[in-house]
């Protein structure tokens, strides 16, 4: 039993080191994938007001070239005109050229409100090209501190991830399990030892009785107070003393 403890403290240790490695980092890691995600997002936008701006040209380019074919038409029925030889084929012609002029205009109008609508988003875009521009260079400056912090441990922490696992394999599956579940509940400590009489983790009394059984190391024990994996300070001592990096 009391190689059972000695495994689960050896795993906190080790989890000890890695958070110590982790913690190294501090806010880089979440503030990298912050800044990535809102430059995505920005990105996002300036495309999609790209592509606006596109089919605006398009359907610019497209009116122009319906207002052209519309133009010749009008030549050609103004043309006409001279040659018409009754009231019928002449109120026919009238109409078509009253028709053709009406579409040119309202053409004319919507690429003008196109145009407009162009220049607007092309001031969006000149407004968040900036911002992006501004959030990669800050991007880059966190990432690479991230890389001088990351690298500067590397070796270490390749080592301790595979003495970690290898200890975890050591360690009973549910003890690994309750391991797990506290260290995440508990935000890292999940075995805590007896310091002057209390809990190591929660500094709640541990009443002597407890403490006797704890020493024994007939079982596991919880900390009635936070829910810990309890061990005894002697297991605890003995394990760090021969715990070395
Ligand atoms: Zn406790």
């Amino acid at each position: 039993m009391v190689n059972r403890v000695k495994t689960l403290y050896e795993l906190q240790l080790i989890d000890n080191h890695l958070d110590e490695l982790e913690e190294l980092r501090g806010d880089l890691p979440r503030a990298v994938n912050e800044l990535k995600s809102l430059i995505d997002e920005k990105q996002d936008l300036i495309n999609e007001k790209e592509k606006i701006k596109k089919d605006n040209l398009e359907k610019i380019k497209e009116n122009e070239e319906e207002s052209a074919r519309l133009n010749t038409n009008l030549t050609k029925y103004k043309a006409q005109l001279f040659q018409v030889r009754n009231n019928k084929e002449y109120d026919a012609l009238t109409k078509e050229i009253d028709h053709s002029e009406e579409t040119i205009l309202a053409l004319q109008s919507q690429n003008k409100e196109l145009e407009e609508g162009s220049q607007k988003i092309l001031a969006e875009i000149d407004e968040i090209t900036p911002e992006v521009d501004k959030l990669n260079e800050e991007l880059q400056i966190k990432e690479e501190d991230l890389k001088t912090i990351v690298s500067a441990n590397e070796r270490e922490e390749v080592k301790l991830e595979s003495r970690r696992e290898s200890m975890a394999e050591k360690v009973r599956k549910p003890d690994l399990n309750t391991y797990m579940r506290i260290r995440k509940a508990k935000g890292g400590m999940a075995v805590s030892t007896i310091n002057r009489g209390a809990c190591s983790g929660c500094h709640s009394m541990v009443p002597p009785q407890r403490q006797l059984e704890i020493k024994q190391n007939k079982r596991i024990y919880s900390c009635e107070a936070c829910g810990r994996m309890i061990i005894s300070a002697d297991v605890a001592e003995e394990v760090k003393s021969k715990f070395t990096i």
